[in-house]
């Protein structure tokens, strides 16, 4: 049984979110690109805000300066302040002829959160699931080993600085191509590097040498049986076929059954306000997962939170494991690992059930023994 939670936790709405998306709205119906570029930068300001607009605004009624934020902008969040939504928006929106445009775009905000709401959830102690504390490290990042822009020496010292005691360096294999995805030749050079940064930090962090492995369309990786067997740590993502409504059920399942997979990374692969991801029967997929012992990573980047909190209470149910992860390209976004944290704790994971909360000697344990699928690959 669960502990009975310390009392009802609270959701508000996440004022936010919804001014960030109306931004992104106007930004969407301009013609002029510096307008584009504006509404976009004004609605990025706001999602990253760390604390609500309801906090900003002085009492005279205007609004505390808000880097980014121009005064079209500011009469929006104005508006929204004193009635819950824009008439702004909605004519302009209206008078632009691309409601229904605007209307599909809605439909794939759902269950985003704004930083502020996340870093609220955080702090709030009402919430199950995992405080900062619990979090050891993160399992999705990206170097300038392929698209992200760190050098592996600058992610341990972030990390470390973070208070990890672990991290997986998983960039993308030879397979996606767009993403600079590493050869096998290039990843061994990559392991030597690694493995000299393990030296260096003798015990107190350790680096994981993980892949982030593209799911074919047919649930095949682009990695072989051999090649993966080389990383300590094997993220399978979808990075294609996200745009399509046929059901691709059997897709994950291939891919979370395939050996040597240790999680289901941004299962569905949906972006805020652009594409809904892959769709699936999320029961059957998250049964075989943890059949099979293969984690869910809830991954935290801001325009991603994939899976969010409803999915993951369907897959907490299932019995899962999860993993949470910035998915970072930067050292700076490794923060977004708060954005999953946030998810879960809106899920009520419990500590026991992410493999990043735990020590890193059972991590490393259970990397080796989830290589090896039941029934199939199982040595006996
Ligand atoms: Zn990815």
């Amino acid at each position: 049984m669960p502990t009975p939670r310390a009392a009802t936790p609270r959701r508000y709405a996440d004022i936010n979110a919804v001014v960030g998306g109306l931004l992104r709205d106007l930004a969407y119906v301009q013609t002029s690109p510096q307008r584009v570029f504006g509404y976009k930068r004004a609605a990025g300001a706001v999602l990253s805000l760390e604390r609500p607009l309801t906090e900003l605004r002085r009492s005279n009624g205007t609004l505390d300066k808000i880097p980014g934020i121009g005064p079209a902008s500011s009469r929006v969040i104005l508006e929204v302040l004193d009635m819950g939504t824009s008439p702004t928006v909605e004519r302009t929106i209206e008078l632009s002829g691309r409601a229904e445009e605007i209307h599909a775009r809605r439909a794939l905000r759902t269950h985003f959160l704004s930083r502020a709401e996340v870093l609220r959830i955080l702090s709030d102690a009402a919430f199950d699931g995992p405080c900062a504390e619990d979090y050891h490290g993160d399992l999705q990042m990206h170097s300038e080993w392929s698209d992200g822009s760190p050098t592996l020496d600058e992610i341990v010292e972030a990390c470390v600085a973070r208070g990890y005691r672990f991290a997986a360096v998983t960039d993308h294999s030879y397979g996606l191509k767009i993403a600079g995805g590493m050869s096998m030749d290039t990843a061994t050079d990559q392991w030597r590097a690694i493995d000299r940064l393990n030296a260096t930090a003798s015990g107190r962090f350790r680096l994981i040498r993980g892949i982030e492995a593209n799911i074919g369309t047919d649930g095949a990786l682009d990695l072989s049986a051999d090649e993966a067997a080389q990383f300590e740590l094997v993220l399978a993502a979808p990075h294609s076929r996200l745009r399509k409504i046929d059901d691709q059920t059997g897709r994950l399942l291939a891919a979370i059954r395939t050996p040597h997979v240790h999680v289901l990374a941004h299962p569905r692969g949906r972006i805020s306000g652009s594409r809904a991801g892959v769709m699936a029967r999320w029961d059957e997929v998250f049964a075989e997962a943890a059949h099979c012992g293969v984690a869910i990573e809830i991954d935290g980047d801001p325009a991603r939170q994939d899976l969010d909190h409803t999915l993951a209470t369907q897959a907490l149910a299932a019995g899962c494991l999860f993993a949470l992860d910035s998915d970072a390209h930067t050292t700076l976004q490794l923060r977004y690992a708060e954005t999953a944290l946030a998810h879960a704790r809106l899920a009520g994971i419990p500590p026991d059930r992410i493999v990043n909360c735990w020590p890193t000697e059972r991590l490393l344990e259970w990397l080796e023994k989830a290589r090896y699928k039941p029934d199939t690959t199982r040595p006996r």
